[in-house]
């Protein structure tokens, strides 16, 4: 494996500060999605381990609280500065098993650290108030306190973000947590504890298990009284059970699910800027990620027209092994995400879809073509299920109403894009759209100074910006009688 590094290369959890086996010495193979390579062997931790990290972070919680925010930061700032010392190597490991291009994988180790550095000023800012009281004798106060041990469960989408958006702050803000990356990708999270644990952060702050039985990870992590709250990122169906399961210890969360989200270019728009912003927001991470544009609705005048232009600058991609110089899009990240986007399609096209690009898998391979679909309506199931692949289905609608109806007719609302340029069109439509993010012409919204987060089925809770870290704390009252 090509890294400066060698010891990035992790295959044990880190429980306590140490580097440990699963106790029945099991171990699971991660493979590269572009090659079907096995890359290595990596510990399978269950049960046991989950909980002996509970208990870690247990342990580490009041010395770690009772840090100041700023010696806090500094080991926060030092963390950051190691991930981008190393960013070359981390965006290696996130190529290899995860199967984004190289150059997408070194933003994302930017865009990763980057919530390091943010949430390490922004736990100096967690500041209490004082209230005027209602009677001449009380004093009123509200301070700010860490929730205690939090835990994360993440995807393989974004390997090393969507664990630098919850850890960042839950460490700002005093907590101590345990991690389950997801098993499809656990070579990234485990290089970040290992650099997290060379910038000085103490034994059991920051613990990682890594295993392949979700269940039992996550039965440990819920079921547990110790920890407080718990951080989820990934589908609907399981933080649905996740919030079910944090029910019995009333746990707080944190929910980041799917999404559905409507791009919609109006007849007023910039067609040339629509089909960057569709360029950028469908087709980035070979269309895995939960902000992607999932249904492309195009005013009729226009239609023809934005579609010869997206054809034509959708086939600029190349495809191929991130490693690969020139490769803009890698594979999809396995064999099950494959069939669900070919079912998606096979069914658009009995029911009437066009295929005007791709529209097939490359051989035998996770390699799906970048593919544009046309004619596509509201009564096929690619309209209401999340892709999770770089296909665009453009759908027709005459009127900003019905744009709008189209637009919310969806259980989820995290990411919504529109192209317009009329100022009150502008207004109207942001206003209206169900959704907890709005990129009006810009397809690319997610950066670690704003509120990452979705209504309805989307999810609970922000990430990112100044509001990210109080997902992390408490408000605790204080009410002080004088004289
Ligand atoms: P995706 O489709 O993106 O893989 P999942 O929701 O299946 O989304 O996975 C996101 C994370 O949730 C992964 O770390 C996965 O291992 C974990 N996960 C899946 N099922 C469960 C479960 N029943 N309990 C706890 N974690 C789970």
């Amino acid at each position: 494996m090509q890294l400066s590094d060698p010891a990035l290369l992790c295959h044990q959890s880190f429980i306590d500060g140490q580097w440990c086996d699963a106790a029945d010495g099991q171990q699971f193979t991660v493979f590269n999605p572009a090659t079907g390579a096995a890359l290595i062997d990596v510990a399978d931790c269950a049960q046991m381990e989950t909980e002996r990290a509970i208990r870690a972070a247990q342990s580490a919680l009041d010395g770690w609280q009772a840090l100041t925010a700023k010696a806090r930061s500094l080991y926060l700032r030092q963390w950051f500065e190691l991930i981008m010392a190393n960013q070359q190597d981390l965006a290696t490991l996130m190529t290899l098993e995860q199967g984004k291009s190289l150059a997408e994988a070194k933003g994302e180790v930017a865009y990763g650290a980057s919530f390091v550095e943010w949430f390490a000023e922004e736990g100096k800012r967690q500041y209490g108030e004082v209230i005027p009281a209602t009677n001449a004798k009380q004093r009123l106060f509200t301070i700010r306190q860490p929730i205690g041990v939090v835990a994360a469960i993440t995807p393989w989408n974004f390997p090393i973000a969507m664990i630098t958006r919850k850890a960042a702050p839950a460490l700002a803000a005093g907590c101590t947590m345990v991690i389950k990356p997801s098993e499809q990708t656990p070579l990234c999270a485990l290089a970040l504890a290992q650099l997290a644990n060379r910038a000085g952060i103490p034994a059991g702050v920051l613990n990682v298990v890594v295993g392949t039985d979700a269940k039992a990870i996550g039965g440990a992590l819920t079921s547990s009284s110790i920890v407080r709250k718990l951080s989820f990122t990934g589908s609907t169906p399981v933080g649905k059970l996740l919030m079910r399961q944090c029910a019995d210890t009333v746990k707080r969360t944190s929910m980041e699910l799917g999404g559905n989200a409507p791009f919609i270019v109006f007849d007023d728009a910039d067609l040339d800027k629509a089909v960057e912003g569709v360029l950028a927001s469908k087709y980035r991470n070979s269309g895995q990620t939960c902000v992607c544009a999932n249904r492309i609705l195009v005013q009729s005048d226009v239609y023809d027209e934005f579609c010869e232009k997206l054809v034509q600058a959708v086939q600029s991609f190349k495809l191929g092994n991130g490693l690969e110089p020139g490769v803009t899009m890698g594979p999809l990240i396995n064999q099950a995400a494959v069939n669900k986007v070919e079912q998606l399609v096979a069914q658009a096209i009995s029911a009437g879809a066009q295929v005007r690009l791709g529209g097939q898998t490359q051989g035998n391979s996770l390699f799906y073509q970048p593919t544009v679909l046309t004619e596509v309506n509201a009564d096929m199931d690619i309209f209401h299920h999340e892709i999770f692949g770089p296909v665009a289905p453009l759908i027709r609608f005459d009127s900003e109403q019905q744009a709008v109806e189209l637009a919310n007719k969806t259980p989820f609302g995290l990411a919504a894009y529109f192209y317009a340029r009329d100022m009150s069109r502008i207004w109207r439509v942001s206003e209206a759209l169900e959704y907890g993010m709005v990129g009006i012409n810009e397809g690319l919204i997610s950066n670690e100074v704003a509120p990452f987060g979705g209504v309805k089925e989307s999810g609970v809770g922000r990430e990112g910006s100044r509001h990210g870290i109080d997902e992390y704390s408490e408000i605790k009252y204080l009410c002080m009688g004088v004289g």
